[in-house]
């Protein structure tokens, strides 16, 4: 285990598979649905893009042996999109092929607005042969609402969420109250008109906007799921469980947390002072 590893262990939930294995587990008896990430992007070597299928592979055994109850979500920049977009392509369809065959969901990350496009075209090129995959979209950018239209008219499983990537003017919003506002807009759409819509945010103000939503629109509580990453929240995880809701959290693991981990403490102030706070104590 790394040196530094401390730091990052409220938010990711292992360096190793077996790690991320035991906390899944406590999840699941918990009551909670899970998805599964092994962390890594913007990879530029091979071997490490192929060790990502390699455990990906793994994880895709364990859930259909029942050792695990998940499903996965995974970065195109991880299986080698930088790399070249044949080769990523290859690398996503050995595990795409392998999750078919034992039914597991696998959902496309987003990652910056760079690959926001390229992502989408990846996602329908292989949506006819793998229906049981799905896709993330950013409330924050501009373009999202057509997206969101199209995805619904094909079908498509969408997770909402705010976007955690630094975006320029004239591709994303950037205020909180017009970001928030965007979110409510896209939910509805996707409550309406949706496939089981996934909402990922720890907000209070859009999970309960998304409650509301659904009860005026007589959408089901099984019809939709929360979504919550590993370490935030996790007494109000499993109220909102006790309240019906299906809430699934996002459990990332592995030795390249780095940037996640920083995406996390530029989010909100109380995380930094959370790290701050285990680094004194040592
Ligand atoms: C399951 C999941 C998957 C995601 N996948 C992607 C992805 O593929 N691509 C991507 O760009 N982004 C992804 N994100 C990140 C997302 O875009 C946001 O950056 C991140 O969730 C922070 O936004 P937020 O709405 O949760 O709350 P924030 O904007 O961080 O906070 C808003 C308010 O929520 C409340 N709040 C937030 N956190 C806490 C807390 N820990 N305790 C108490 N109150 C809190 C506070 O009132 C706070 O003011 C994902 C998020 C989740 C949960």
């Amino acid at each position: 285990m790394s040196r530094f590893f401390f730091l990052a262990r409220r938010f990711v939930a292992g360096e190793s598979l077996e790690a991320a294995v035991e906390v899944v587990r406590t999840l699941n008896d918990a009551g909670l649905d899970v998805t599964l990430n092994m962390l890594g992007e913007g990879t530029r070597e091979r071997e490490k893009a192929e060790d990502a299928v390699r455990q990906y592979l793994v994880m895709l055994d364990l859930i259909r042996d029942g050792a695990l109850e998940a499903n996965i979500s995974v970065k195109l920049t991880h299986l080698g999109l930088d790399i070249d977009e044949t080769y990523c392509v290859d690398n996503l369809y050995r595990i795409l092929e392998a999750a078919k065959e034992k039914d597991v969901f696998i959902r496309l990350d987003m990652e910056g607005s760079s690959y926001t496009q390229q992502t989408l075209d990846i996602f329908y090129d292989q949506y006819d042969s793998h229906k049981n995959t799905g896709v993330v979209i950013q409330a924050m950018l501009l373009r999202s609402p057509h997206d969101i239209f199209v995805l619904n008219k094909i079908g498509a499983r969408v997770r909402l969420c705010k976007g955690s990537y630094r975006e320029p003017t004239d591709l994303a919003l950037q205020r909180m109250p017009n970001i928030r506002g965007a979110f409510l807009s896209m939910a509805e759409q996707l409550l309406q008109n949706g496939h089981y819509p996934a909402f990922a945010t720890h907000d209070d103000y859009l999970i309960e906007g998304v409650a509301r939503y659904a009860d005026r629109l007589e959408v089901p509580k099984d019809g939709f799921e929360f979504q919550m990453l590993y370490g935030l929240r996790p007494g109000y995880q499993k109220e909102m469980r006790r309240q019906g809701y299906r809430m699934r959290i996002y459990v990332p693991f592995g030795t390249e947390w780095m940037p996640y981990f920083y995406r996390r403490l530029r989010e909100r102030k109380e995380n930094v002072w959370f790290v701050l706070r285990n680094l004194v104590r040592r």
